[in-house]
């Protein structure tokens, strides 16, 4: 059944000069269909990269808008249009402004993970790989408005020694992962190395061993000796860890970090996606040029991300 479907994809893919994108963390056989999988700003830059002029982004709603942002000339479907991200949403365009208005001389740096009109009211995105360097980069006397994640902002602050201020978003996901959840596994296989993201919360983060975006996640397995992992984020990822590190083990420290969001993407919504080119993903020129400021102001503080 999924190889005449992915056979299907792959005949439509061609027909419309299509690249598929898909995120770290969705199902494995997305994953593996895929012409690129990795993190949602390295797949934006890659797809700007291509030739192709249909982008099909198996992921939330952020990434397609990230996508969108970069590529102006090009189409970006999402598969299933109600695929958003809770912890982007947490954080409106207003409620930011407003607290710009509260901290005036403030500079703002938004994760990546944010809509593309909060993008547009900040100075600077970051991702989980580059926040802590980005915002050593700043200077020194401003102070520092970070949205919407409160867990990366707390691990960023402490890894920089800056008094951040913090919006108390969160990813529904990752705080499903809990401190019992990490001491259990590490019971189970005490010789395991404790990966988490910084998404998780502070109590997770403290037991493990390394904090690490899931693009670090895999770079360091790849170099590590070691042949048990313990990963504290989202599940998709172990397939790709799995794959690409067939000689060493990799245990979800909890069945629950699923994004139900991230799951909605399916083969059948794919073959959907390139038939009747849908959900087309736009973003407001006005948005667009604003949002695209904080990429750069990014890609300048950090040309070798
Ligand atoms: S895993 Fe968390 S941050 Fe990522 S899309 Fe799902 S809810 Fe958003």
């Amino acid at each position: 059944m999924n190889e005449r479907v992915i056979k299907k994809i792959e005949s439509l893919k061609e027909r419309r000069k299509a690249v598929i994108l898909a995120h770290n963390y969705q199902a494995g056989e997305i994953q593996d269909l895929a012409d690129f999988t990795g993190d949602s700003l390295g797949l934006s830059i890659l797809a700007a990269q291509t030739d192709a002029q249909i982008i099909v982004f198996c992921g939330v709603r952020f990434m397609a808008e990230t996508a969108a942002i970069l590529c102006p000339d090009k189409k970006v479907l999402l598969p299933e249009k109600s695929a958003g991200c809770p912890m982007a949403d947490m954080i409106t365009a207003e409620q930011l402004i407003k607290l710009k208005q509260e901290n005036p001389d403030a500079l703002v740096v938004c994760y990546v993970n944010s809509t593309a009109d909060v993008k547009a009211e900040s100075d600077y995105c970051c991702t989980s790989a580059n926040a802590v360097e980005l915002v050593n980069s700043l200077p020194a006397d401003k102070r520092i408005i970070f949205v919407p994640d409160q867990h990366l902002g707390r691990f960023v602050a402490e890894r920089t020694g800056r008094d951040l201020i913090l919006w108390p978003g969160y990813c529904t996901t990752h705080v499903r992962i809990t401190e019992d959840d990490i001491r259990k596994a590490k019971a189970k296989y005490p010789d395991a190395v404790v990966l988490a993201h910084p998404e998780c919360s502070e109590p997770v983060k403290e037991l493990a061993d390394e904090l690490l975006s899931t693009g670090q996640m895999l770079k360091f397995a790849a170099r590590s000796e070691a042949k048990r992992f313990i990963v504290a984020t989202e599940i998709g990822i172990i397939h790709a860890l799995k794959k690409q590190n067939p000689r060493a083990e990799f245990y979800p420290a909890s069945e629950r970090a699923v994004c139900p969001n991230m799951k909605k993407i399916t083969l059948d919504k794919v073959v959907s996606s390139l038939e009747d080119m849908q959900y087309e993903i736009t973003v407001p020129e006005q948005i667009r040029t604003r949002a695209k400021k904080s990429l750069d102001r990014m890609v300048e503080v950090l040309p070798t991300r």
